[in-house]
């Protein structure tokens, strides 16, 4: 946990990890990794003081939820912020590509894959031409398989699907590099980072060094594709049950944006709703399963579904909702 990051063995780690990630995502060549810190917020600031070179600078931002909602809020700090969605849309899913608006001259588009706290996913690579798409995937990357040279640039905070907090992966396309405003600080900027290595100050080398041995895990299992696939099956097994509850259990995201990772209910029925979820909650803990509340900002319940959850794990769950609505259901 000590290891100088300027040592030997610890250079050896991450360059085992970046390779490990190369393998697993697939990533070309014209693509370089970096490990900075600040979590996926300190992306919200860091792609608009990179990409964003020239006064009046233009971005677009596509808002799905409460994440890529903050993005844009610090996108306005430092470019001319172009919310492209329809302004009625609500955090329940993705408009049509044919409603948005997008400029032409954006410096990118901006999009959170996986709303973490709204549980509305893109299942498609929106079209943007020769605008670069960048994109927050803190909840969902590595839960399938991705075409990175379908992006400009991809970020996620370690803690979700990867390892522990504490560091930040950006996947970046090389001609995106170098870029940034002279008031752009050093730990934001990825030329700097870059020319040193991921170590031009200190990273968080104990998460680095557990994101690999996850990324080692992930390879065992049989890769993206495989994580993909048991995402897939893990989501059915809960919405399934969502659906086949005649309304017990609702979701409000359209069925075709909801997102494999994170997903967000409510209960309905006659005894009230908050009483029973709170009921939910505690039931549920009493058989072992925690954090299943939801967000403080939307209430309700969550089940999130990152890679470290076992379809067993999801079996007992969704077994434990079937048997909770039989018991309450009028
Ligand atoms: C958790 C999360 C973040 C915030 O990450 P921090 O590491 O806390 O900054 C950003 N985006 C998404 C999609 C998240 O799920």
């Amino acid at each position: 946990m000590e290891l100088s990051h300027r040592s030997t063995q610890f250079s050896t780690i991450m360059q085992g990890a970046k390779k490990d990630l190369r393998d697993l995502l697939n990533i070309p060549e014209n693509y370089d990794i970096l490990f900075l810190q600040g979590g996926g917020t300190g992306q919200f600031s860091a792609v608009p003081m990179n990409l964003c070179t020239t006064t009046g600078s233009v971005a677009d931002y596509l808002i799905t939820g409460s994440w890529s909602a903050k993005a844009t809020k610090e996108g306005e700090k430092y470019c001319r912020v172009n919310k492209a969605l329809p302004s009625s849309n609500a955090y329940n899913g993705i408009p049509d590509q044919s409603t948005w608006n997008l400029s032409p001259d954006a410096k990118y588009v901006y999009f959170c894959a996986n709303e973490t706290i709204h549980g509305v996913e893109f299942n498609f690579i929106p079209e943007t031409g020769d605008v670069p798409i960048v994109t927050d995937m803190s909840s969902n990357i590595l839960t399938k398989p991705v075409d990175v040279s379908k992006y400009g640039i991809i970020f996620a905070g370690a803690q979700k699907n990867i390892g522990i907090a504490g560091a930040t992966v950006v996947i970046i396309r090389d001609d995106l590099v170098g870029h940034a405003v002279p008031f752009c600080p050093s730990i934001l900027d990825y030329k700097l980072n870059l020319q040193n290595n991921s170590v031009y100050n200190t990273p968080s080398t104990f998460s680095i060094y557990i994101m690999d041995l996850v990324f080692k895990w992930i390879k065992k299992q049989g890769g993206a594709e495989a994580m993909g696939e048991k995402s897939q099956v893990k989501s059915k097994l809960i919405y399934d049950v969502i659906d086949s509850s005649s309304g017990f259990y609702y979701s409000s995201v359209f069925p075709k944006d909801r997102s494999r990772v994170n997903i967000p209910f409510r209960i309905g029925g006659s005894e009230g709703s908050e009483y029973l979820e709170k009921k939910f909650l505690d039931e549920a803990h009493k058989r072992g399963m925690v954090s299943l509340k939801g967000h403080r900002s939307v209430g309700g319940i969550r089940a999130s579904l990152f890679n470290a959850i076992t379809v067993d794990e999801v079996e007992h769950l969704s077994n434990f909702m079937k048997e909770f609505k039989d018991k309450h259901k009028q």
